[in-house]
């Protein structure tokens, strides 16, 4: 019998380490330290050094990569289950290795990175020694890469980058970012655009504000979204990051195990929303009774349960055909399917579990219209909800014939004659008695 939900003796053990050390050691640290990606912060180095150092000798750092690159190569399914243990809190993944953008960009580079390239950008992302930053979005679309402007243009052994970018995360705190921009305007729109490796520091990487979500607040600065104009950037021609055109599918090697990874730690933190909704419905009284005996509120509780256990079915199913495939373009529409799930599954339990708390919910006291703004985050981080919902329509559709005939082939009448057809002997014995 091949089905099983269950988690072998030896990992469970490694995943109660997790749990115990994630809420120990990690969790305090969303109060203490601004960014964990913020190498130049005293604090934080000194706080998260130590507990990655841990993490590396318990064998769990960079979980997302085969040995090759240093991690155990646990595949999907393990990391969906590690993963929403660090979904919990903001500074685990980067204690564990598994912070985005930093997996997705190492994936790129591991993918198709010359051997000067990982050595120079990707052993040093690996060990955390510097950070980096993913710049594909542009100021006047990110949904649709094909209205992107910005050019590269070759001038002897270097190109020359000119061009704005929007909503580049983390570009403040990066040693390096990876670009995407055209290279080649004549070619087919998918085989337009490259990869580009551009250290931080290059002349000309103008980061004209850092732009933050709207729970934060503009007076801290803390901003960590660049909004980036490139004038004159000059790199030379081997920064190029995968095959020039190429850049589509560059993105699309990166962007499938992305997406899944957002899923597994948005599982972890709908968990932990789910939990203070629960304390608080069995904790707090309104009319002489606790609100878990109004039936509107045990609704809410039922409708997040189901919701959440369906999406973190459906998370760790996609992992484990990722695991079973290797092929992300095989996966692409439980991808599509999962990154569609989420914001809507992590919206309605943070507002439900808002809503229970009553005022209390609303203030900043509580982590929730934080948590709903998040939501909205998952939402359009890494496309939109609505591209994913046409890509999974799409591929539904895809499996399906149509039906050349004026009625449906599921038509009754006609299912009835065919029923009739097959058992027309039978039926002709039992005449009599029918
Ligand atoms: C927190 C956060 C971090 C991010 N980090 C990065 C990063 O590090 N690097 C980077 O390059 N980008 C990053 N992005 C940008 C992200 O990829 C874009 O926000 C996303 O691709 C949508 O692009 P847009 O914001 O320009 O919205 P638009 O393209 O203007 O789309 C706006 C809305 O139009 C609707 N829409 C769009 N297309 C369709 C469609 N085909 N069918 C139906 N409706 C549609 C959707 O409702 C969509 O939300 C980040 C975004 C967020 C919110």
């Amino acid at each position: 019998m091949a089905w099983d939900f269950e988690t072998d003796p030896e990992f469970q053990e490694q995943l109660d380490w997790i749990n115990d050390f994630v809420r120990e050691e990690i969790e305090p640290l969303d109060f203490i330290i601004t960014s964990p990606y913020d190498l130049n912060d005293p604090v934080r180095n000194d706080i998260i050094r130590p507990l990655q150092k841990q993490v590396q000798e318990r064998e769990l750092w960079a979980c997302h990569l085969g040995p090759d690159l240093g991690g155990p190569g646990y595949g999907q399914v393990k990391l969906a289950l590690m993963n929403e243990i660090l979904g919990r809190a903001r500074c685990a993944s980067t204690v564990f290795g598994t912070q985005a953008p930093d997996t997705g960009n190492s994936e790129i580079l591991a993918h198709f990175g010359t051997s000067e390239q990982k050595e120079q950008f990707l052993e040093p992302l690996l060990r955390n020694e510097i950070v980096s930053c993913y710049s594909m979005t542009e100021p006047q679309g990110g949904a649709d890469p094909k209205v992107f402007a910005t050019t590269a243009t070759q001038d002897g052994d270097e190109w020359v980058i000119n061009g704005e970018k929007w909503f580049s995360s983390n570009a403040r705190y990066s040693t390096f970012l990876i670009v995407m921009v055209i290279t080649d305007p004549d070619n087919p729109p998918y085989q337009q655009q490259s990869m580009f490796l551009v250290p931080t520091d290059t002349p000309g990487v103008n980061i004209m504000r850092n732009v933050g979500l709207g729970y934060e607040s503009e007076a801290d600065d803390h901003g960590s979204h660049a909004y980036i104009r490139y004038e004159n950037v000059r790199v030379p021609k081997e920064n190029l990051l995968g095959p020039r055109g190429g850049g589509f599918i560059v993105a699309q090697t990166r962007l499938g195990g992305g997406r899944i990874h957002h899923a597994m730690r948005t599982s972890g933190r709908v968990q932990r929303i789910f939990d203070m909704m629960c304390e608080r419905a069995i904790s707090r009284t309104t009319q002489g009774e606790l609100l878990s005996k109004k039936q509107m509120v045990q609704e809410m509780i039922a409708d997040s349960w189901l919701e959440m256990e369906m999406f973190r079915l459906l998370v760790l199913r996609t992992a484990w055909r990722i695991d079973r495939y290797q092929d992300y373009k095989k996966v692409r529409k439980d991808i599509s399917g999962v990154k569609a799930a989420m914001p809507g599954v992590y919206r309605n339990i943070a507002t439900r579990a808002l809503q229970i708390h009553g005022s209390l919910g609303v203030s900043w006291e509580m982590p929730f219209t934080k948590e709903v703004m998040e939501s909205f985050h998952m939402g359009l981080a890494d496309g939109p909800t609505e591209v994913h919902k046409v890509q999974v329509a799409r591929r539904v559709l895809d499996d399906y014939v149509p039906c050349d005939d004026l009625f449906p082939s599921m038509h009754l009448p006609k299912q009835r004659e065919a029923a009739l057809a097959k058992y027309a002997d039978v039926l002709e014995r039992h005449l009599e008695t029918l």
